[in-house]
């Protein structure tokens, strides 16, 4: 069944992207009410879209949550040699447009939801598939993502070996 153009993902009441949460810009933090879901950290606000600009998305980060992705999975499903990503409180995330989701099940069970554009294929963002609190936002698709170096990497024993060489300065463009 088709999502209604605006919708908050989690949440059956429609949530405009025209009033994102409040950001305190004196305090550098969040002006929640009493939520506990929220981020506690000083919070950026973020702005997201897929290639095709069907789907958008406005989120609140702490930009000492980003990080990189070495695990088999990321890199199959980002098509990328790594996944970059950034979490953000459910509460703070504001999806438009219509998304697909594939649900992948780790060795442990666990069941992820993989939510994409099903026009262009971009991968949006990640979150469980079940009552989930949080969304992992895949930082390829984020307007800021300039100004987000990784804080820490995971799963680097899967990392590929090439990579440094990849990414090190040749000096050519
Ligand atoms: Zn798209
Ligand atoms: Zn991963």
């Amino acid at each position: 069944m088709p999502l209604p153009a605006v919708f908050h993902p989690y949440s059956s009441s429609p949530r405009s992207l025209a009033a994102p949460p409040q950001y305190d810009k004196k305090a550098d933090r969040i002006a929640s009410p009493a939520n506990n879901n929220h981020l506690e950290a000083p919070a950026m606000l973020i702005h997201g879209a897929c290639h095709c600009e069907a789907v958008r998305f406005t989120a609140l980060i702490d930009p000492a949550q980003v990080s990189v992705c070495h695990c088999s999975d990321c890199q199959v499903l980002s098509g990328a040699p790594m996944r970059a990503i950034v979490k953000a409180a459910i509460a703070d995330f504001s999806l438009q447009g219509t998304v697909q989701t594939y649900t992948k099940t780790a060795q442990s069970g666990q069941r992820r939801d993989q939510v994409f554009c099903p026009v262009c294929g971009t991968p949006l963002y990640g979150c469980a598939a079940l009552n989930p609190e949080f969304v992992v936002i895949r930082l390829g698709c984020v307007e800021e993502r300039a100004q987000l170096p990784p804080q820490r990497q995971i799963w680097t024993a899967s990392a590929m070996p090439w990579l440094g060489d990849c990414v090190a300065p040749s000096g050519a463009a």
